[in-house]
């Protein structure tokens, strides 16, 4: 096993490509180290976005919780805001909206290659509610959406990135993304200085 090899997929997401923050999401990634083996820009359908999510009911409760403790920290009901304080009904409607903006538009979908390439991508791209992403992390500095205000316009909360969560996540989000053929080897002049 080598630890120079685990791979991350990260999106720059339709919000993100319209702020033209490409760049310096790439950025942020490369100056930690993490290669660029792979990178194109797709526009995806709402097919490819249903299968990129693991849609489980696991998961989406959890995107309902999100919206409810949002709801809770600002004192507003639920039931008045969405119709439903159940965690699952909430987390179906959060998906739609979700699906709706991850196929709104071109996403630019790189895979990143290094040391620990999935903790280090959710680290660099913070927490998936904006105000909860420390200062410093891709989502703290470029995002100020919640889930109350996007909950209230019927859309997904606008971060500007994805990463995986997972080891497991990532190797089936970067088959989803790309083909073996689309990734590439090289070696970065820098390696030697930061990790032999
Ligand atoms: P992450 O993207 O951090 O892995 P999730 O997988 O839980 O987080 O959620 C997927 C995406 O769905 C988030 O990045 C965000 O764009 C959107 N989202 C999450 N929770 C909510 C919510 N409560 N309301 C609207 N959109 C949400």
């Amino acid at each position: 096993m080598n630890p120079l090899k685990e791979r991350t997929l990260i999106l720059v997401k339709p919000d993100g490509v319209r702020r033209a923050l490409i760049g310096e999401v790439i950025a942020r990634f490369e100056r930690v180290g993490l290669k660029v083996v792979g990178i194109k820009m797709v526009n995806p359908d709402r097919a490819f976005i249903e299968k990129h999510y693991p849609s489980s009911k696991e998961w989406t409760v959890g995107l309902g919780q999100k919206s409810l403790s949002d709801y809770e920290q600002y004192n507003l009901d639920p039931v008045e805001q969405v119709g439903t304080k159940d965690p699952y009904e909430v987390g179906k409607l959060v998906t739609g909206w979700l699906f709706d903006y991850m196929s709104s538009g071109p996403s630019v979908a790189i895979v990143f290659e290094g040391n620990q390439a999935v903790a280090m991508g959710r680290k660099i791209v913070g927490n998936t509610i904006p105000s909860f992403a420390p200062t410093g992390t891709i989502r703290g500095d470029f995002a100020k959406d919640s889930p109350i205000l996007a909950n209230l316009r019927k859309r997904g909360v606008k971060n500007v990135v994805h990463a995986s969560g997972s080891i497991e996540e990532a190797e089936f989000e970067i088959s989803h993304w790309f083909t073996k053929k689309e990734l590439v080897e090289y070696k970065r002049a820098d390696e030697e200085a930061m990790f032999a």
